[in-house]
């Protein structure tokens, strides 16, 4: 593949109604069976897979997880989910359930195929209401407060299956019938869901095709016919001998996290609500102190002109964080839309080269016109531009307070590491102030200061880049109802008060804001917004600001990895969450789900080629091969 004929969206199912039952046009397949597809999937799936009674079993801070081939209608997911809501364990532990699909189905085929199972519908309607945009690459969804997460690779299934990181225990295949649809039976395939699963593994299907049977047979599984559902007559089932590897059994160990700053913050809570022991670290008396620590923020990222991985990155980074921050809706998530301006010339004619190339569904963005963008955001602008309806902004400061209060993350402030050393297999934390702290693993995420903790040597491609945002009152600027961005981003007002920002000033350690960084600003905002401020000759008052150091990296992608020496070797137990620039309340949450899937074991929400981006390794100066795109 190219990027350059690569657009984000991917083809929809057609999908038909006969008899009631929903069936694909392309492959002239029914999605369940006519008789009863919840019952069918109950027996075939679960039952034959000896669920849920393997639910019950999962430890404290343990996981399971289920694989399938096909997503469909989602069907088969709800009755995994529903099950593990009335047998999974009491204490927490995850259930993932990763699935593919080539041509999913829209939201409203969705709807209408789900709406046959009344006593789902309380399921349905969450997986509805959280379904992704018809993106392609993997979408990482989380439900019952991430007691049950949902990886959805929207693609081909040998491409998915490439893509991804996990080892299942047990595996749905449920393509269409063999004969319509031999992609999802290739014998590529069957070798891949070999490599994903471990000793005892399970799988079962309603095929009971000989070939079938054959190829998983060759791959290791021991396989079995069993009786169908209903009419059918038989069916497969098949298991992994136990005891010919090594499983991944070790309880994940205690998490050391050294700054409390929107990464740190996503991160412990994350850890902790799937049951792994974390400190949390920071110099200062609170959380959110740091870059973090404004008022206000806005989520968004710039999308490359070409669907490359980096534009994916951020795309996928944008898309978990409108579905993360929802749960904090009624606090300090404001989703009021946000317009990304066509401010200059070079900017709208970067957009239009980004829209003849890209074909997004409009739940992710779509362009508007200038009246519309006036019309969107309350307050005259002088272009359209792009609009994001799902975007908004944050109030950061509250929302790292307010993630940090929870039984399992224990908080240790006025804590200033000064050095990391490796210690009889953990880590040492020391302060000049206080006793040190030991952790079987720690991740550095602390922003600008990262690379003074570093305990390996080394020259880093790290740059502390400050910024300066103003507090702008309402007697000072027409306040707009939706979140402007362009030079300087604009929000709307709360509390009295609008943030704009922000500077980006390299080479100034200043941590005092200035008068200068707010005549910036609001030039700035000004260029972008001719409009916008309303005479200030008569109010007399100093703007108020709030000054910020980024930490950014040489090609401005962030870092979450383990850390490699300058030799690539991973130094063990030993993590870096940070260069997220300007970007991290949007990159924050899916990189913070990504690393707490790795130090909890579980399966990995970014695809390997996503995962590249976001490498370590690249941190050191001496390091050249950056060709991963
Ligand atoms: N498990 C689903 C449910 O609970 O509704 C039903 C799955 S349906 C029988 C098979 C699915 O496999 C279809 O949605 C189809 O689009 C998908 N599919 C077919 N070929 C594929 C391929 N090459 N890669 C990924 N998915 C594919």
């Amino acid at each position: 593949m190219t990027a350059d004929v690569l657009s984000p969206r991917i083809e929809a199912a057609t999908v038909r109604w006969h008899e009631g039952v929903p069936e694909s046009v392309r492959f002239g397949d029914v999605y369940f069976s006519r008789d009863n597809g919840l019952a069918e999937s109950r027996y075939v799936f679960l039952d034959n897979n000896g669920l849920p009674e393997r639910f019950s079993t999962v430890p404290a801070g343990g996981n399971f997880v289920i694989a399938e081939s096909g997503f469909g209608t989602g069907l088969n997911f709800l009755a995994a989910w529903q099950a593990w809501r009335d047998h999974g364990p009491e204490h927490a532990a995850s259930l993932h359930f990763i699935s593919v699909e080539r041509f999913p189905l829209t939201r409203e085929d969705l709807s209408k195929a789900l709406d046959l199972w009344p006593e789902l519908s309380a399921l349905a309607s969450q997986l509805i209401d959280h379904y992704p945009p018809l993106i392609r690459g993997v979408h990482r969804i989380l439900f019952d407060a991430g007691r049950v997460r949902l990886t959805l690779y929207f693609g081909d299934i040998l491409e998915a299956w490439q893509a991804l990181t996990f080892q299942a225990d047990a595996w749905f295949l449920d393509g269409f019938a063999p004969s319509m649809n031999p992609e999802m039976w290739l014998d590529q395939a069957m070798t891949a869901i070999r490599a994903h699963s471990k000793p005892g593994t399970t799988l079962a299907t309603f095929t009971s095709v000989g070939r079938i049977r054959r190829a998983l047979a060759s791959t290791g599984f021991e396989m079995q016919k069993t009786r169908g559902y209903g009419r059918k007559r038989d069916m497969l089932i098949g298991k992994l001998p136990a005891g010919t590897e090594v499983g991944d059994t070790a309880t994940p160990g205690s998490v050391a996290i050294v700054g409390s700053g929107i990464a740190g913050c996503l991160l412990a809570r994350n850890l902790a609500e799937r049951g792994v022991p974390v400190t949390l670290v920071d110099s200062s008396p609170e959380a959110g102190s740091g870059a973090s620590g404004n008022r206000q923020g806005a989520t968004y990222v710039k999308l490359g002109v070409e669907f490359n991985d980096q534009t994916e990155l951020a795309l996928s980074a944008l898309m978990f964080s409108q579905r993360i921050y929802r749960a904090y809706t009624e606090d300090y998530w404001h989703p009021t839309g946000l317009l990304q301006l066509a401010w200059n010339e070079q900017e709208a004619d970067r957009q239009q080269r980004f829209l003849t190339r890209n074909d997004y569904p409009g739940e992710v963005l779509y362009p508007v016109t200038q009246e519309q963008a006036t019309q969107l955001t309350g307050v005259p602008t002088q272009s359209g531009g792009l609009w994001f309806p799902r975007s908004g902004w944050l109030e950061p400061s509250e929302l790292c307070k307010s993630l940090a209060q929870h039984p399992g993350i224990k908080r240790i402030f006025d804590f200033k590491v000064t050095a990391l050393t490796p210690s009889q297999g953990q880590w040492r934390l020391s302060s000049a102030t206080a006793a040190d702290l030991i952790a079987d693993r720690v991740v550095v995420c602390a922003g600008h200061v990262t690379p003074e903790l570093l305990p390996i040597p080394g020259e880093f491609r790290f740059k502390s880049i400050r910024g300066q945002v103003s507090h702008l009152e309402e007697k000072q600027v027409r306040t707009p109802k939706a979140v402007i961005c362009g030079p300087r981003y604009l929000n709307p007002v709360h509390e009295g008060v609008a943030v704009t920002g922000a500077t980006f000033d390299l080479r100034d350690m200043n941590p005092a804001p200035t008068a200068a960084s707010n005549e910036q600003n609001l030039s700035e905002l000004e260029t972008m917004l001719p409009d916008i401020l309303i005479d200030q000759s008569n109010t007399g008052e100093p703007i108020e600001g709030r000054v910020g150091f980024r930490c950014t990296t040489h090609d401005y992608q962030p870092v979450a990895d383990q850390l490699q020496d300058k030799d690539g070797n991973p130094v063990r137990g030993m993590y870096l969450f940070t260069g997220l620039g300007s970007k991290g309340l949007t990159y924050a949450p899916l990189l913070a789900e990504y690393l707490a899937d790795w130090l909890s074991g579980q399966p990995r929400c970014l695809s390997r080629n996503l995962a590249r981006r976001v490498a370590s390794r690249r941190m050191h100066r001496t390091y050249e091969n950056d060709s991963g795109s």
